[in-house]
């Protein structure tokens, strides 16, 4: 483990010599993309020592080039405590192998109740198929999890905060109580980041990123990782090599480019997140504002004590009016892309409607969710203003 700052990893990351110089001399900054299927020996010999397939030894493209491995070493630095990093085609991609790495039949799952639309998808269609039960719980429940183990308990999935309505969990408690009954536990991280939430630090076992949203950051690659614990690792690899997941070298690359500025790039996200919510706050529109960082936010205190930032994604719920009237305030703003996904440089907007099959689910009015990106927020808070006096 790397004894430099994130910001310092962030730049150093990867870029191995072998990776990136010629043994005759000269050498480039970033390791280059390395496209492959086959890999070619010199003898037979090379070709048994080429197994099996780890980092660092060219043996097929499944397992990798130095593309995808500079971008795993990366990612694994970033995580204090971590022992390896596998990539997956999207950040759903590696949701699945992730739990499918520390599941099988019989097994009960604890899912929380606020998790991305997909995730719960997944547990609800293919892990029930395959004997897999899913219970869901409270994201705000803490140590009170304990109550709901049961004999076939075996892995605790989390989310902090929760996919569109922002709850933030205890992570420490929840990890204190699965280690004390030696549970497996899962974090889907993909809006704080290893760089705001060292996750593995905080006691989990499996480090989930869709880098997708900031680690790519330009909205324009698909990619997902899973970084882990060194008791998890064998399993990871196994199920990720029988799955046959692999990551593209080109989006590897796009990942590994984003990846250099992460942090300046997230920076500016929490601040221009933050003007353009506490704004939000003041508006007679607007019931809450569902921002981490902000004390409206269930969980508030959760972000206060463990995050070391906030990213630029949150809602606000609208104080009455219907689902309509929301469509016509998003229709209306300029400069908010209408889209799914999020964490690249531009402002993104999109209505939510949360599923929750446990926990409470009484909002005043329709919810929408913001990414702010990095355009200047008073100009997002103008287009904001003239979306709102229509919606009013
Ligand atoms: C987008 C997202 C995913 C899935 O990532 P894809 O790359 O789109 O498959 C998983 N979890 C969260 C929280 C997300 O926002």
């Amino acid at each position: 483990m790397s004894e430099h700052k994130p910001e310092t990893q962030l730049i150093e990351a990867g870029r191995r010599r072998e990776w990136t110089h010629l043994e005759n001399g000269g050498g480039i900054v970033n390791p280059p993309v390395w496209r492959a299927s086959t890999i070619l020996f010199d003898s037979v010999a090379d070709m048994h020592a080429a197994e099996p397939p780890r980092m660092g030894t060219l043996q097929y493209g499944r397992s990798g080039t130095p593309t995808s491995w500079a971008l795993r070493e990366a990612l694994t630095g970033l995580e204090p405590g971590a022992a390896a990093t596998h990539l997956y085609p999207s950040g759903s991609g590696a949701v699945a192998a992730a739990l499918l790495a520390v599941l099988e039949a019989g097994d009960e799952l604890l899912m929380v109740d606020s998790t991305y639309g997909p995730t719960r998808a997944l547990c609800n269609t293919l892990l029930k198929r395959f004997g897999v039960t899913t219970r869901y719980y409270d994201p705000l429940i803490g140590a009170d999890i304990a109550g709901l183990i049961g004999e076939r308990t075996k892995a605790i999935f989390l989310e902090s905060p929760g996919s569109l309505t922002f709850e933030v969990q205890d992570v420490p408690a929840i990890c204190a109580v699965a280690k004390e009954r030696g549970l497996v536990t899962l974090i889907d991280n993909t809006w704080a980041t290893p760089l705001f939430f060292p996750a593995i630090a905080a006691g989990v076992d499996l480090s989930i990123l869709a880098c997708t949203k900031y680690v790519g950051g330009h909205a324009d690659v698909m990619l997902g990782s899973v970084t882990c614990t060194e008791p998890v690792a064998a399993r990871l690899q196994q199920v990720s090599k029988v799955l046959g997941q692999t990551a593209s070298p080109d989006d590897a690359w796009l990942a590994l480019r984003g990846l250099r500025t992460l942090d300046v790039r997230l920076r500016r996200h929490e601040e221009n997140g933050l003007k353009v919510a506490r704004w939000l706050k003041d508006q007679p529109q607007v019931a809450q504002v569902l921002h981490p960082a902000l004390p409206d936010c269930p969980g508030h205190e959760h972000w206060a004590r463990d995050f070391k930032g906030a990213t630029g994604l949150f809602a606000f719920v609208l104080d009455g009016g219907d689902e309509a009237a929301a469509a016509r305030l998003i229709d209306s703003l300029a400069l908010f892309g209408i889209g799914y996904s999020w964490g690249g440089f531009e402002s993104l907007v999109c209505p939510t409607a949360p599923t929750r099959t446990v926990s409470s689910s009484d909002w005043a009015g329709p919810i929408v969710r913001l990414h702010i990106g990095l355009e200047h927020p008073d100009d997002l808070i103008a287009d904001l203003a003239s979306g709102l006096a229509r919606f009013g």
